[in-house]
């Protein structure tokens, strides 16, 4: 027998081979099974005949694989496959276009259901490319099947078949058989939202969302599942969020009175004036610092929006009172680059401001700096400080107590530090309520004034060597260049396909295009030092254009750069564009943005005309989620997060009747008291990892 959390090789019939095949799909337990989720369904309904099928009706039928065969169009570049079914009452055609892998599935003798149009053509009825499923594939099917038996074997009552992941030897039937073996047979599916929220936002139970995402007899009940189990995941979310923000607020931090000539005169120094937002957050940080619970806050703004200066208001208030701030960065040029913005902003200022990377050492003891700067994960891994009231993360979004805590020189005595977190990548309205539910937001909406807006233009091929030329100019101007090749999906082998990638257009570039030009390559399979150089090499004007994958720094400050040029654009999000477009227009100089792609549809050029248009990176996110929802905001890292509840975080109903029920919730519950939600929160909290 088997439960819920048994290992899934409990299951009957799972033995090593099945098991390594389920470990691919991450399914390691019962449960795992039943919540790897269909991702699409195809409609195998009207079952029928081959002898009655009529022209023009979708029907679905069950039958042989008499032969299949491939041809290929060349003058139409095109690839036809071919196949010749029949059932007991007759035979008939079935015919694909452009699938030129579907005869690694679908074998002679092979039997299959076959749903799609009947169309008519010269040599009577076919299918046009059907959809399709292969019955008789697996070795488990011991008997010799007949359409009559196949039918009756089927797993679903009113047509709409589940369509999973799957993997080399797995195919959606057998899970669906697996799957429907664990439904009838297990007993208890531990339910962790409590019954009141089930009932006040009219959620199906778990055991029936299951069943109906699994085995939908329509649509209606596949969307009821769907937002049963999404809504669950979003709660657990929403909770996990609540829950951090409450522990913070228990912890005493010291207060920072906010000294305002000081900040006056500090702003009055400025060689600018600072605009509406940066006012809006240092107001909004100064109160925060001056509480006696420890600040959690994020600064979101466009690159270039002006994080720096609001941090150094708050590091200012902070350092006057003789209470010490940390400045981290991701990267050791980032560092170095704060480090020094910092030291000219407090010309004249009596503080001392100290860097701390891997390659720098601070001079005198940490106990004299009042401001030090570092790379994260040094400053966490050495140091520990005398009185350190403020820290600022860079590019880094969470900095839980624990490790705030854990750079005081006593963690157990002492107050947490004040956390200001910053952030280039704007994100929608609600995946900020869901993914920073723990942190306070500040927004900088707007850029300073005077910047020059960056010219963005779609460059169609037969302009490339235009813009090549282009390039050319710019760089005898005494300008630099950067190329970003295209980006290919997540995994290990993608990445060294990348990396292939953009050797290859370093290669060209500068053997073909720039061979009297200096290029410099920076790519993901490089170490950390190595990536740092050639960007400091690219900063110090050593080379004149960086080709680059999209692991191209954030935040690091080429001002003599005015060409971004994309290839393969259609491939990134319009954030991440926007991103890159960033990397350019950050001085004086008017700056450009070309992008290049090789997909011609209505869709991609709907999309780049998007991005050419507008320079709101708030806005652009807005439209990221809405083409191509939530993931790409976390990163290349998988978030830990489900797909259906990662889908589901563009839809703002439901996250706010989630907001509710989390109100709900604390009101009149604790988690205490519902031990399934505390046990998945603690799961939660291990798989959780965005930044
Ligand atoms: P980011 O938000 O990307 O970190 P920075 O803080 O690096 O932006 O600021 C970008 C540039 O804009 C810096 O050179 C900074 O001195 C300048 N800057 C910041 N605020 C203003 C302002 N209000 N007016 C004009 N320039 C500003
Ligand atoms: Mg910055």
């Amino acid at each position: 027998m088997f439960d819920y959390s048994s290992p899934i090789n409990t299951l009957s019939g799972i033995g090593p081979k099945v098991l390594e095949k389920l470990t691919k799909l991450k399914i390691k337990k019962v449960s795992d099974l039943l919540l790897h989720l269909p991702f699409r369904y195809e409609d195998f309904s009207n079952i029928k005949n081959i002898a009655d099928l009529v022209v023009g009706e979708k029907a679905t039928i069950t039958a042989k694989i008499l032969n299949i065969g491939q041809k290929r169009v060349w003058r139409r570049n095109m690839t036809i496959t071919e196949a010749l079914l029949e059932d007991e009452t007759a035979p008939i055609m079935s015919v694909w276009f452009n699938q030129p892998y579907l005869t690694n599935t679908l074998k002679k003798g092979l039997w299959v259901n076959i749903s799609g149009k009947i169309s008519l053509g010269k040599r009577g009825l076919y299918f046009s490319n059907p959809a399709f499923e292969v019955l008789g594939e697996e070795p488990y099917d011991e008997e010799i099947p007949t359409s009559q038996t196949l039918r009756g074997a089927r797993l679903h009552t009113a047509g709409l078949i589940a369509i999973y992941p799957e993997t080399a030897g797995l195919t959606s039937r057998y899970l669906r058989l697996k799957i429907k073996a664990v439904l009838d047979n297990l007993i208890k599916i531990p339910d962790f939202l409590p019954s009141y929220i089930s009932k006040e936002f009219n959620l199906i139970a778990i055991r029936q969302a299951l069943q109906q995402i699994h085995f939908p007899k329509n649509q209606a009940e596949i969307n009821n599942a769907q937002k049963r189990l999404a809504f669950q995941d979003i709660f657990l979310l929403q909770i996990y969020s609540r829950n951090e923000k409450e522990k913070i607020k228990s912890k005493l931090a010291s207060s920072i009175p906010t000294n305002l000539p000081l900040i006056k005169k500090f702003i009055t120094s400025l060689p600018f004036q600072l605009t509406n937002s940066q006012k809006l957050a240092s107001w909004q940080i100064l109160k925060d610092i001056e509480k006696i619970t420890p600040m959690n806050r994020i600064l979101v703004g466009d690159v270039g929006s002006g994080k720096t200066v609001v941090a150094a208001i708050a590091a200012l208030n902070t350092a006057n009172q003789k209470q010490q701030v940390a400045f981290l960065a991701p990267t050791e040029i980032l560092a170095s680059q704060h480090f020094k913005t910092l030291t000219n902003l407090f010309k004249g200022w009596p503080f001392k401001i100290g860097l701390l990377t891997a390659s720098h050492k601070l001079k005198s003891g940490l106990d004299k700096i009042d401001i030090a700067v570092g790379t994260h994960a040094l400053i966490q891994k050495n140091v520990k400080f005398k009185n350190l009231a403020l820290v600022v993360v860079d590019e880094q979004h969470r900095f839980g107590v624990d490790q705030r805590a854990s750079l005081l020189k006593d963690p157990k005595h002492s107050a947490v530090p004040h956390l200001l977190s910053m952030s280039a990548t704007p994100i929608p309205r609600t995946l900020a309520l869901t993914i920073y539910g723990d942190l306070d937001l500040s927004l900088l909406k707007e850029l300073p004034k005077g910047r020059k807006k960056i010219i963005t233009k779609s460059v169609s091929p037969s302009n490339r060597d235009k813009a090549y030329q282009f390039i050319e100019n710019q760089i005898k101007l005494g300008h630099q260049a950067f190329v970003i090749c295209p980006l290919i999906e997540e995994s290990e082998a993608a990445i060294m396909s990348e990396v292939k990638n953009a050797t290859a257009e370093y290669e060209k570039l500068s053997k073909n295009i720039f061979p009297h030009l200096k290029i410099g390559l920076l790519h993901g399979r490089l170490k950390a030092q190595e990536k740092e150089q050639i960007m400091l090499d690219f900063k110090n004007k050593k080379t004149n254009i960086l080709v680059s994958t999209s692991v191209v720094e954030v935040g690091v400050d080429i001002p003599n750069a005015t060409v971004m040029m994309i290839e393969g654009a259609d491939r990134f999000g319009l954030s991440q564009l926007h991103q890159f477009r960033g990397r350019v227009g950050r001085a004086e100089h008017q700056s450009y943005c070309f992008l290049f792609t090789e997909s011609y549809t209505k869709n991609t050029a709907e999309r780049l005309r998007i991005l050419v248009e507008s320079e709101d990176g708030f806005k652009l996110a807005e439209k990221d989620l809405e083409i191509r929802g939530p993931g790409q905001f976390f990163g290349r890292e998988q978030s830990g997060l489900p797909d259906l509840a990662m889908a589901s975080l563009k839809d703002t109903g439901l996250i706010e009747e989630v907001q509710q029920a989390v109100n709900l919730f604390f009101e009149k519950d604790k988690i205490e008291n519902n031990p399934l939600l505390s046990a998945r929160l603690s799961e939660f909290k291990e798989s959780i990892h965005w930044e």
